[in-house]
């Protein structure tokens, strides 16, 4: 069962403000992961460092994870598995060239083991190319 915005908050330390659940919900329901700006754009009436604090916060309590494709800094929800400080994105991101839109593709993960001997705070795997959508629309 899909967990409510009230109990995902709750379960990350995230203090609940109306711009926090705005901006989580829009990013819940986004199948890309999204820039800064885009959304700014989307909340063009918030203040911007409003905005900013709020994907630092969801950054640091293990929320949102940060994906860097061409210059940009992308954002995107995280699963359960991030805390605090401990983010476990292991999966890889993939940019499309035509459409600049970056996904997450949980179907390939980085192995745990590599864990064993090293400590890793943070994981960018990123495969560019063209997409599904766009390789269709050809
Ligand atoms: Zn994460
Ligand atoms: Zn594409
Ligand atoms: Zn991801």
């Amino acid at each position: 069962m899909k967990k409510s915005t009230e109990e995902v908050f709750a379960t990350k330390n995230i203090r609940l403000t109306t711009m926090r659940i705005l901006i989580y919900e829009y990013m819940e329901v986004a199948t890309v992961a999204l820039s800064l700006l885009e959304i700014e754009k989307y909340f063009h009436k918030a203040d911007k460092v409003t905005i900013y604090r709020t994907i630092q916060t969801f950054l640091e309590r293990g929320l949102v994870h940060k994906i860097l494709d061409e210059n940009v800094a992308k954002y995107k929800l995280c699963g359960d598995v991030c805390s605090e400080d401990n983010h476990k994105d292991r999966h890889l991101h993939f940019y499309c060239k035509k459409c600049k839109e970056t996904t997450c593709r949980d179907e390939v993960i980085l192995p745990e083991n590599m864990e064993s001997q090293l400590q890793i705070d943070e994981i960018q795997i990123l495969a560019k190319g063209i997409c599904e959508k766009c390789l269709n629309s050809e």
